[in-house]
């Protein structure tokens, strides 16, 4: 390779993405590629020379072409190499690569670096084996040394299926130390080597028991065949709308299995709370003889890598994984179906660039494989809803009723004002209705589920004298919500901020006032205070489990936990949001809702979304076994809708209610919503920033579309940054996607360190 004689190449040009946090070009930069790197193929990892100063930086190519376009070759610079043994993406997923880092307005060469696990990236636990045989005609009497006839008697001993032999087995079994002998035994010819290239990882799904298939009801089965004639067929999007309890997994199951008897893959998302072992446990339960590949956060580095390593290869006849599972390396033409299931949780939202939607990325990828996607929900998201009821780019099945043998729970939604009135200790959460249903319950041997709902919560320390108002803030954030980590709060102790991960000391008394100081908010080490202090019982080992972010070290504690209340060990299970998805326990008799106020105060225009959203799947881990279930809701609104149709499980009139009201304010799904956060520690130019930037927006935008801001964030300093947020309502995702790459391409959106573009954004704060 030479830089002095760029026109030399006839091994072409190609387009790299580079691996920078901004994108001046969208499409990739053009470089010269080297004879030695004539092979290069789409979705390679690459280091080329960035900038004035050649800074050799990885990038990924694009697309190869034979001419250098409207450039000038001779201006050009030089691919340096390929980077290590790292894998690059498929190529047939760099189509999907440029959709995201369009739509989400991502740069492509980051989007590329996000869509391949770390672990792939590093090419962590590949090791390169040296296998080794008889040359042909060879005989023990070509050894001049005893190791190295010990080698070759050792080679020919082995029976044939077992050769060629790996070097350091070899070496065990003919007990000598280096691999001298062996070096020279291939030297001389007598041995010839194989080397190959393989991913060092246990195979860590635990083959589970075989599962006896349900036969599907009339109605599961009616789903089956009306989603059945699509497979194969080209795209098509399919929403399940089915209650919790309806069998959705079957109808998936049954899908999955149409589509393996074609040689087909079928890709299966899950949100990552639910990804536990049982999930998994059941699909390989019913295809005991298929590989599953499992993608999620308990994975060590080499068996992420291994599974993805497996997928590529086709070896997968399922994989089940979380969000980023999204770009699983799938070959395209044998993707036939899609399933995402529980399409409607957040957590299909990744919160860093790219900012993808993995849902939305699924449809994309459907439509570009050509394949079949089944989005399944208790409570799909309204954007869902509205595609299937009103835009007609999705087909609607419902499964209205519970599996047999199933019934779907009572709910009485308390008023907490009211059970206050009739409890004997003001301070105490669990009102008499809720109090009732424990002790019932608990005499009964049943099970007790019991969510305290703390999104927009949290726990706070303030002045005991409620004239003096002091409240303990983090320094660094604008939020009064600090969280300790265990016991209880003592003064002299840590508590820690939230947001910026900052440990403050708790002040003896009062900085303000001089009095005690208490902690407010609700916390489920409280409510566990209660329910042991109440239910002796219940602090016996084991019979109470609290899951919480304080308590759940890590995710492998969090399956045990659930582990424990699934296998019946734990009588009463206390968490946040984190143990309303996805567990399916039959001894679970009583649900309580303690606080179901979602969000009361925060600006999120999904906020009775969410409160319907948690209700319903709360109800939907009640009455799975036997005997009916009952669940309690306290409330300080009995009376709003997302609380009593969630209550009624309606949620086809809360969707229509809910639609109406968006659209009257051309909210999402009907308008789409891009969020810009300008991020400054110095708040001055933090706000002429975002008002440079709605200026801007402004004068590009259409009359139909509307820019609000600049204006404060909820939270307006995270770790010393001041927050500025500008809002872009657009009528169509189209018009949107283009008035914010006009901005990008402008260079409006710069620097990319401090201004944060949130595509269909989820978290509002
Ligand atoms: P969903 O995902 O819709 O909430 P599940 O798929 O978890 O519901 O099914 C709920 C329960 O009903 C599971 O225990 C499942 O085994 C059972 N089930 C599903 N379909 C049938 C059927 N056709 N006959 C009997 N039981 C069924
Ligand atoms: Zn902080
Ligand atoms: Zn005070």
């Amino acid at each position: 390779m030479s830089l002095l004689f760029p026109q030399e190449t006839n091994a072409g040009y190609a387009r790299i993405a580079v691996e920078r946090g901004f994108d001046r070009y969208p499409d990739g930069l053009t470089y010269a590629v080297p004879e030695e790197l004539a092979d290069l193929g789409t979705g390679e990892r690459v280091m080329v020379p960035l900038g004035r100063g050649d800074a050799p930086t990885p990038g990924y190519v694009i697309d190869r072409s034979e001419s250098p376009g409207s450039r000038d070759p001779d201006a050009l610079k030089w691919i340096l190499r390929r980077d290590g043994s790292a894998h690059g993406l498929p190529a047939e997923l760099m189509a999907l690569a440029q959709w995201v880092a369009r739509y989400y307005q991502a740069p492509l060469g980051l989007t590329v670096s996000a869509m391949l696990p770390a672990a792939v990236r590093r090419g962590v636990g590949t090791v390169k084996r040296r296998l080794l045989d008889i040359a042909d005609g060879v005989s023990r009497e070509q050894a001049t040394t005893t190791k190295q006839k010990a080698v070759l008697e050792t080679i020919l001993g082995l029976p044939t299926d077992q050769r060629p032999v790996e070097l350091n087995r070899l070496k065990q079994l003919s007990g000598i130390r280096t691999t001298g002998p062996v070096d020279r035994l291939l030297r001389d010819g007598h041995l010839v080597e194989h080397r190959r290239t393989e991913i060092e990882a246990q195979w860590h799904t635990p083959p589970p028991g075989e599962l006896v298939p349900d036969e599907p009801t009339a109605l599961q089965q009616g789903v089956i065949d009306a989603i059945g004639t699509h497979l194969g067929e080209g795209f098509s999007t399919h929403l399940l709308h089915g209650v919790t309890g309806s069998g959705k997994t079957e109808v998936y199951i049954r899908l999955i299995e149409r589509v393996l008897a074609e040689d087909g893959i079928a890709l299966v998302l899950v949100p990552e709370i639910a990804l536990t072992p049982q999930t998994g446990a059941r699909l390989i339960g019913r295809f005991p003889d298929k590989r599953v590949a499992v993608l999620h956060s308990g994975l060590t580095a080499a068996q992420r890598h291994q599974q993805w390593a497996l997928a590529a290869a086709g070896e997968a006849d399922i994989v089940l994984g979380a969000r980023s599972a999204v770009f699983a390396p799938i070959p395209t033409p044998r993707l036939r179906l899609i399933v995402v299931d529980e399409e409607h949780d957040a957590s299909y939202k990744q919160e860093t660039v790219p900012r993808y939607h993995g849902r939305d990325v699924a449809i994309r990828r459907a439509q570009l494989a050509g394949c079949t996607i089944v989005l399944g929900s208790a409570t799909p998201a309204l954007e869902s809803w509205w595609n299937a009821t009103r835009r007609g780019v999705a087909q609607l099945h419902a499964l209205p009723e519970r599996a047999p043998g199933l019934t779907l729970p009572s709910v009485r939604v308390v008023d907490l004002v009211e059970e206050r009135r009739r409890q004997d200790n003001a301070h105490e959460l669990i009102g008499p209705t809720l109090s009732h249903g424990i002790h019932r319950t608990l005499d009964l041997g049943g099970q007790i589920l019991l969510l305290l709902n703390r999104r927009g919560y949290s726990s706070y320390i303030t002045c005991s004298n409620r004239t003096c108002g002091w409240v303990l803030r983090c320094e660094h954030c604008d939020v009064s919500m600090v969280e300790h980590r265990s016991g209880e709060v003592r003064s002299g102790s840590y508590v820690r901020c939230h947001h910026c991960e900052t440990a403050i000391r708790l002040p003896a008394t009062c900085p303000d006032c001089s009095r005690g100081i208490v902690r407010l908010g609700l916390g489920t080490q409280r409510i566990e205070k209660e329910l042991v202090d109440r239910w002796p019982q219940l602090g016996e080992p084991g019979s109470l489990h609290r899951v919480d972010s304080d308590s759940m070290r890590s995710m492998q504690d969090f399956h045990e936990a659930l582990g424990d209340f699934a296998a019946g060990r734990t009588k009463v299970l206390l968490g946040t949001q984190m143990i309303a998805k996805g567990l399916d326990v039959p001894g679970v008799r009583l649900v309580g809702v303690i606080n179901a106020d979602t969000a009361a105060g925060l600006p999120d225009f999904r906020a009775a979304e969410r409160t319907f959203q948690l209700i319903s799947q709360v109800t939907g881990r009640c009455g799975r076994g036997s005997a009916a279930g009952t669940v309690v809701v306290q409330t300080l609104d009995p009376d709003s809708r997302p609380i009593t149709l969630a209550a009624s499980h309606d949620y086809v009139t809360f969707a229509e209610q809910e639609l109406a009201d968006r659209d009257s304010l051309g909210l999402p799904p009907i308008g789409r919503l891009g969020r810009i956060v300008v991020r400054d520690p110095r708040r001055e130019r933090g706000e002429a920033d975002a008002q440079r930037i709605a200026d801007q927006l402004g004068g590009l935008a259409e009359a139909d579309t509307k820019v609000r801001g600049p204006a404060p964030c909820p939270i307006a300093r995270i770790a010393d940054s001041y927050r500025f947020q500008v809002e872009v309502i657009a009528p169509s995702a189209s018009r949107l996607q283009s008035l914010l790459s006009t901005a990008r391409e402008q260079l409006l959106l710069e620097p990319a360190g401090r201004i944060a573009v949130d595509v269909d954004p989820q978290s509002l704060l």
